[in-house]
Order: structure tokens, then sequence, then C-alpha cells
């Protein structure tokens, strides 16, 4: 019923997370009614931040350069790594004012339906900033859902003989999301680990 590059750009927006066929139509329409202007805007935030945002060589963090802020900040506790799942968690852990550490990224959780294996996830660059860097605590703050649970347990695994590994203790409910979590019942969950 749409003009097909009408129903290109649905499908486009379709695969942002929580957009239905619904919103995706509105936003449709809404670019649809953008003048020159406006339009160009947009299609340059998509394509520079594509060339501008690149991962951290270490952590693999979001960053502007080679490496991020917190692997360049020098008042940073370098003896503490954070594993977290999606640069967006770093986010919601630095907002607690809790944790001084560093990060690192994995870029996904295990996932034997979707075909996410250990490989395919940043662990090995992990193994290998445990074994370069003077680091004395990694803390694993995974999502606590399925997936988050069989890769902290993996993770505990392999770790277990090399560094000294805890992980947030959670008041939050199997199947909750670290970045959609409570400042305090975040804050607490730190406090808390083990
Ligand atoms: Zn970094």
């Amino acid at each position: 019923m749409y003009p097909k590059k009408f129903n290109d750009l649905i499908q486009a927006f379709r695969k942002l997370p929580g957009v239905g066929q619904k919103t995706a139509e509105r936003y449709a329409y809404t670019v649809l009614g953008w003048n020159e202007e406006e339009f160009t805007e947009f299609q340059n935030a998509i394509n520079h931040m594509k060339e501008g945002v690149h991962y951290c060589k270490k952590c693999g963090n979001m960053s502007e350069g080679e490496y991020c802020e917190y692997c360049m900040d020098l008042n940073r506790n370098t003896h503490m790594i954070c594993v977290v799942q999606s640069p967006k968690d770093i986010a919601a852990i630095e907002s607690i004012q809790e944790y001084n550490g560093l990060y690192h990224v994995l870029h996904g959780v295990i996932n034997m339906q979707k075909g996410i294996l250990p490989d395919s996830l940043n662990i090995a660059s992990l193994l290998e900033r445990i074994q370069k860097e003077d680091i004395e605590e990694v803390i694993l703050a995974l999502d606590p859902t399925v997936e988050g649970e069989t890769t902290s347990l993996y993770l505990e695994k392999i770790l277990k003989d090399k560094v000294k590994t805890t992980r947030l203790a959670y008041g939050i409910p199997i199947g909750g999301h670290l970045d959609y979590t409570d400042a305090l019942t975040l804050l607490r969950a730190f406090e808390g680990r083990k």
C-alpha cells in the first residue's frame, strides 16, 4: 500500500528497539514532512556518528579516539575492571558514583539460541588485560538474565585461578537489565558484591 521507498524506511525504523509498525510509520511520515535542511541534519548525524565513534582499543567502550575517556583517565583505579555487556551499562554505573575503576565491554552475552558463543564476545582481550595489567579484582556486572548468568558463570570459571572475581549482588528480579536498574539498587549491588 505504501510506495516501496517509503516502506523501506519504515522497515529500517523497525530495526530500532521498541519500535513497532505503527511507530515506524509515524517516523517515516515525519521524515517525509521534513524540509531539506532538517533532512540533511539527520542524515549527517547518522553518517558522522559511524565515522566519529569507535570502540576503545583496550576496553571496547565507545570512544572518539583510540582509547576511551576511562582508559585515559589517570585518576581512576587501574587495579579494578568492571565487566559489562554494553557501553550503555557504563553510563548507568558511572551515574551512581561508587565505582572508580576501569571497564571492559563484552559487546553481548553468551546466547546459545542466537549462536552467540564466547568466541564472538570481547573476552580474549579481557584475558590479555588480566595477564598484562596489574589487576586485583574483576567485577562481573552483567544483566540478571539467563544469558547474563550463563556468561558470568563462564567467566568465573575461566578467571578462577587468575584473579579475584566478584559479582554484583542484585536485588533485582531475573530478567531485568542493568541500565534500567535504579541508582539505589545498583549502588547496593555494588557495595554487596561477592
Ligand atoms: Zn577504554
